[in-house]
């Protein structure tokens, strides 16, 4: 991006973002910016910046998911245990460096906030972990929370807005925005500059109209 004359500006909390008849003007904690065109990857933020803007939300809906991490005293953790989650999807485990990573597989639907780990939501991924392992938990190690935001229909939103197309939605990962984070950004590159899906996509049979924020409009599309 520097290569291309691109900067990056960070810890600039957007304030205001106002439609110009050519593009933005975008207040940022560290001065405005005008922009020809705006990506909003503002995870559980999403609807927020397109309501800053003056566009409909798509009724992205934030859920809490926890995390914890700790050390069995009473069994060696192997790397190449594979990750283990239950039927019912209640509670999920996998080995990390000789520690255990396990997750209550919670959602519990929040405001975008800097959200925080709940205790009874630890107290209950320990609880299910002795029932349903051998595994104990002398001690948790870390914990902590964060924001998985989902569309209604619970896949990726990426495209331009159907009522202003220099708007370009990146949002709705749900718990998959780390692992498909490159595809996203050549499917988010692609539907900004207008472009067909490289073969990288269009080879895996995605298609752009899955993900296109219009079809929140068009249902039936
Ligand atoms: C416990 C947990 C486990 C997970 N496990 C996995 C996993 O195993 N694999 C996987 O693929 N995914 C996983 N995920 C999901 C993954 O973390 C998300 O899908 C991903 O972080 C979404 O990335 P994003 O960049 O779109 O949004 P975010 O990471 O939420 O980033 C959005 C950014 O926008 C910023 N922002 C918002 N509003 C403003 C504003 N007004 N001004 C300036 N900045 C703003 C926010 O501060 C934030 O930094 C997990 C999530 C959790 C919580």
């Amino acid at each position: 991006m520097r290569r291309h004359g691109g900067r990056l500006i960070c810890d600039a909390r957007l304030s205001s973002l106002s439609r110009q008849p050519k593009g933005f003007y975008a207040q940022t904690g560290q001065g405005t910016i005008a922009a020809s065109m705006v990506i909003n990857a503002a995870g559980a933020w999403g609807d927020e910046v397109a309501r800053m803007a003056g566009l409909s939300p798509i009724g992205l809906s934030p859920k809490r998911r926890t995390a914890l991490v700790f050390k069995p005293e009473k069994t060696a953790v192997m790397d190449d245990w594979p990750l283990v989650i239950d039927f019912a999807e209640t509670i999920y485990f996998k080995p990390e460096q000789g520690r255990i990573l396990a997750s209550p597989a919670d959602e519990t639907p929040m405001p975008p906030c800097d959200v925080q780990p709940d205790e009874m939501d630890i107290a209950l991924t320990i609880d299910r972990l002795e029932k349903l392992s051998t595994l104990d938990v002398p001690k948790i190690l870390n914990r902590w929370a964060g924001l998985r935001s989902f569309a209604p229909d619970r896949a990726p939103v990426v495209g331009p807005d159907g009522d202003c197309g220099d708007f370009i939605w990146c949002v709705g990962q749900g718990g998959y925005g780390i692992q498909t984070a490159p595809a996203m950004a050549a499917l988010t590159k692609a539907r900004a500059l207008g472009r067909d899906l490289p073969d990288g996509l269009a080879g895996h049979d995605v298609r752009a109209a899955c993900y296109d924020p219009a079809r929140f409009r068009h249902p039936k599309l």
